[in-house]
């Protein structure tokens, strides 16, 4: 077996994103508090199926704690946009009905995957972005925070790092030439799941690219490009957003198991190698599962925060390596 391959009866699987700090640089302590944040993550997923939960409740509750953590790119770690304001985008899918519920450019919400929950459960519409997503947010009673609480000095720093690199540029700094420098552009975090009862879902949220232009959107609420579930699989995406869209890839990852007939891991190495890294080198990774069990953590950059748990709470956690085809 491939050591990004993992088989198990029910499970949550997840990633922290793709913009890992340089191994080099990488501190015990620091190794040791992403190990910590991602176990505390498939905790709660785990926590979630021994409550009676679904597979969405898995994702909702693994991606929640991720983005609770400074540490990540989602929720109170977010990157800022160049103006210096933090904003979300996040979403959520259902395999079994192909539910979804998405938002995107939401500033104060302290979990914007539980906003995309309720989007989907009780919104008669999918994708809610802005101030109107925000409107709903308070009206079902979401909670807020103010500015302070997602002014981390490690995003203050990467702001400034990466305005200084995009002086004289034309275009936004992207994920591609930062990945090796670990300035942790990246660090969407997301879940996949499969539920005792054979359900899946897929949950992905993040803050964005690190000086973003205003009003940027990337993949992470873009249903089929960073979230995906169907009564096949569940996608969960992380990387450079612009190409995650063009190529639907998280969709792509169903409609290759869908229309040819391809096992899991075939449909996910094409992906993120023939897709991604056929254009564009060390472009990010992903997580997914299918209705077999069978889970794929997947990247074409040198890491990706990510982890597994199964039925029996038997877990692991990884930062680097597997990223060879
Ligand atoms: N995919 C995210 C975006 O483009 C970034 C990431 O994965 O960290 O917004």
């Amino acid at each position: 077996m491939k050591p990004s391959t993992v088989q198990f009866e029910s499970g949550v699987v997840i990633h922290g994103g793709v913009g890992t700090i340089a191994e080099h640089r990488m501190t015990p302590v620091l190794r040791d508090a992403y190990d910590a944040a991602l176990r505390e993550s498939l905790a709660a997923g785990h926590q979630a199926f021994a409550d009676g939960g679904s597979a969405v409740d898995a994702v909702v509750a693994a991606v929640r704690i991720m983005e609770d953590s400074p540490l990540f790119n989602a929720g109170r770690g977010s990157n800022y946009d160049e103006r210096g304001v933090v904003t979300m985008d996040a979403s959520l899918m259902r395999g079994t009905d192909r539910e979804a519920g998405a938002v995107a450019g939401v500033t104060g919400i302290r979990n914007p995957v539980e906003l995309a929950h309720l989007v989907m459960e009780r919104s008669e519409h999918l994708f809610l972005i802005g101030e109107g997503a925000e409107a709903f947010a308070a009206s079902q009673g979401v909670d807020r925070e103010d500015a302070s609480y997602f002014d981390t000095e490690r995003r203050q720093q990467e702001l400034a790092r990466a305005r200084q690199r995009s002086e004289g540029r034309s275009r936004p700094n992207v994920l591609g030439d930062d990945v090796d420098a670990g300035e942790g552009k990246s660090g969407t975090v997301g879940a996949v799941a499969l539920d005792p009862r054979g359900g899946l879902a897929a949950a992905t949220s993040t803050g964005g690219m690190a000086n973003k232009t205003w009003g940027r959107v990337g993949d992470t609420p873009i249903i089929g490009a960073g979230t995906y579930a169907s009564e096949r699989c569940a996608v969960s995406c992380t990387g450079w957003g612009e190409y995650f869209i063009r190529n639907a890839i998280a969709y792509d990852v169903h409609a290759r198991m869908a229309h040819g007939n391809r096992a899991l891991s075939e449909a996910v190495e094409e992906v993120v190698w023939d897709e991604l890294a056929g254009r564009i080198p060390r472009s990010g990774g992903l997580v997914a599962v299918d209705t077999q069990g069978n889970a794929e953590l997947c990247f074409n950059t040198p890491g990706m925060y990510r982890g597994w748990i199964d039925q029996d709470g038997r877990s692991e956690v990884a930062i680097y390596g597997a990223a060879s085809r």
